[in-house]
């Protein structure tokens, strides 16, 4: 028997292309919840297509059957696999990306004649289970472990979420956000209202966190951070910034343009007012590497895995923003230290008060001596 049962929860949509060429209406085009695996029969492995209605399922040959595959999409769970025999499409989308790059390596496999055994991609040929391939699921709710659907997985069905405004992970173990949360193409962007990242283990969010144009509250309680994203100011909805229980020293300047309702940072490790209101570091000529930089970020090209390596990606994290023209500086800047009255941005303010009444220490770049001479608090 097969140990392994690879079989991919996706959405299947068969073409005929028979009646596709000769313009003839053919079946119904539809998009179908299926589960996709390879099986052997035969000694000869057979791709198997289950639905709810045909729980037994399909069988298509694999080897010298498949036409073409087309894989540029890949990446986002889609694919379309060209049968000779039947002459159809089937298209595939909806699935876990992973999962598809392990059926399209074993599908190539099986068409060059070669053995799966072993491979881990082998099913048994036993039918779908009704719940399997079930209406798409558009609502989940884990209120303890026991609720998360350990056997099934995630349901693919919601990890492509369209529109949605709350996203709470209070009390869990994460450190680190993926990259994707708020990327420029995350619909996250336009939909995320309400963000709870509280109590967790993490020590830095996404440099690219001002990309959630519409959020209104970010909760981050109880985590590692030692500072926030230096565009959070731009965060133009954002009325509630709760970033209690942390190791932040400072805050970004950014913070300066927010309008607020409530502002929580008590029990963090603010700098001390004498460290304050002095210039931290001198100017020096600018690296190519940082003028590089600087001209990426005007010109907004993202760095990613596809075109530059990950030390150049983690420079461009350290980019921080002029306070006086916006230019970005990497190791080259003047660094001011400055007090800054939290009841000038926020109705309610809750802060570590050691004397210091509401007065938390900001940290302000400029990019030069001349913007250091405008800069006005
Ligand atoms: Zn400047």
């Amino acid at each position: 028997m097969f140990a392994c049962n690879m079989r991919i929860v996706c959405l299947v949509e068969v073409v005929h292309l028979n009646s596709e060429l000769q313009g003839i209406s053919g079946p119904k085009r539809k998009a179908v919840r299926s589960t996709v695996s390879i099986v052997q029969k035969n000694r000869e492995a057979m791709l198997m297509l289950c639905t709810a209605r045909n729980k037994s399922g399909n069988l298509y040959k694999i080897a010298r059957n498949i036409q073409r595959v087309f894989g540029k999409m890949v990446a986002n769970g889609m694919t379309t696999l060209r049968l000779k025999e039947p002459m159809i499409d089937l298209r595939i989308s909806n699935a876990a990306r992973s999962e598809l790059e392990r059926l399209l390596k074993a599908i190539k496999l099986a068409s060059q004649g070669e053995s799966l055994l072993g491979h881990g991609v082998l099913s048994t040929c036993e039918p779908v289970k009704g719940k399997v391939v079930k209406k798409a699921q558009t609502k989940m709710e884990v209120r303890s472990k026991a609720d998360y659907p350990l056997t099934l997985g995630f349901p693919s069905s919601l990890q492509q979420l369209t529109c949605l405004s709350s996203l709470d992970v209070d009390s869990n173990q994460i450190t680190t956000l993926p990259p994707s949360l708020c990327s420029r193409n995350s619909r996250l962007c336009s939909t995320l209202k309400s963000l709870t990242l509280s109590n967790n283990k993490i020590s830095y969010l996404p440099a690219d966190m001002d990309h959630l144009l519409e959020l209104v509250s970010l909760r981050v309680n109880g985590n590692r951070l030692r500072m926030l994203p230096q565009g959070i100011g731009h965060l133009r909805h954002l009325k509630y910034l709760l970033a209690r229980e942390n190791s932040i020293l400072f805050l970004p300047f950014s913070v300066k343009k927010l309008s607020l309702l409530e502002i929580d940072v008590a029990q963090n490790e603010f700098a001390s007012i004498e460290r304050a209101a002095t210039v931290d570091r001198l100017l020096s000529v600018p690296t190519l590497q940082d003028l590089a930089g600087s001209v990426l970020l005007s010109e907004r090209i993202r760095l990613d895995e596809t075109n530059s390596t990950k030390q150049c990606q983690n420079m461009m994290l350290l980019a921080r923003n002029c306070a006086v023209c916006a230019k970005a500086v990497f190791r080259s800047y003047l660094r001011i230290l400055v007090e800054f009255d939290l009841r000038r941005i926020s109705e309610t303010v809750i802060y570590c008060d050691r004397g210091w009444g509401c007065n938390a220490p900001f940290d302000v770049f400029v990019c030069s001596k001349t913007c250091f001479n405008l800069f006005r608090l």
